[in-house]
């Protein structure tokens, strides 16, 4: 057999087996997306509670000051009370003092409200940072596993295309292009053997007898006629050379 078709067939086991790996490569990805996944929930779940829980601490913060503001003029009031200089102003005071008082009894309630939604609110981030670090626990180990996997994979990889490489630049420059020009279009086959009745090993359309001459004798490449592909002598297993 010629040599330059056994090294074409050998480049394209190369090349199929590089595109094996990088299948295998990709595969980790996902599967570290789907581990991930239940911690990254809950880490959201952590961010969103804890902002939420700002927002009610500084709302409680502004009625609280809101509440010493009116007990502050509740006490001015009633110094007031003691100045007052007739019945009607008297009067007008205690008007005011008593809204006050509403008002202040109002934001009193409103500020405990608030308080028991702090409690809560706390005691549900503190289960779901707990819950957090769980599977952050859980995640870690299974994720390294994962990861070490994948950089093995991409260093087979790796291996493989200088590999290729270094094979590809041995080859007659001509043929490796016509090779490459095939695979170009995105098809995973450039060299084929031809069967042993004649047609070719890849579309199976026959081959003219001069032609598999031609192919047997490997003095230039031929392709098909019908695919494309560079046609190799079929693999003379256990045949005699002559
Ligand atoms: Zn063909």
């Amino acid at each position: 057999m010629t040599t330059h078709l056994t090294s074409l067939k050998e480049l394209q086991k190369l090349d199929v087996d590089i595109v094996a790996a990088r299948r295998i490569v990709a595969t980790f990805d996902p599967q570290i997306e789907v581990i991930e996944e239940p911690a990254l929930a809950l880490e959201s779940e952590v961010t969103r509670l804890r902002s939420r829980l700002q927002e009610v601490e500084l709302d409680e913060r502004r009625v609280e000051l809101s509440a010493d503001e009116k007990r502050a003029r509740s006490k001015k009031l009633d110094e007031r009370l003691t100045t007052v200089r007739n019945v009607r102003e008297e009067a007008a005071v205690h008007a005011e003092i008593d809204m006050v008082r509403r008002s202040l009894e109002g934001a009193e309630q409103e500020a405990l409200t608030l308080l028991d939604q702090i409690r809560r609110m706390e005691e549900r981030l503190e289960e779901s940072q707990k819950a957090l670090e769980v599977a952050q626990a859980e995640v870690e180990p299974k994720r390294d596993e994962l990861v070490e996997q994948r950089e093995a994979a991409k260093t087979e990889l790796a291996e493989l295309e200088s590999r290729r490489d270094a094979f590809a630049s041995g080859i007659d420059a001509r043929e490796r292009d016509t090779y490459e020009s095939i695979l170009a279009g995105g098809r995973t086959v450039a060299v084929a053997d031809v069967t042993e009745d004649g047609a070719c090993g890849n579309c199976f359309s026959v081959i003219p007898l001069q032609l598999q001459n031609q192919i047997l004798h490997g003095e230039e490449m031929i392709r098909c006629e019908g695919c494309g592909v560079i046609l190799a002598p079929p693999e003379a297993e256990g045949s005699a050379a002559g």
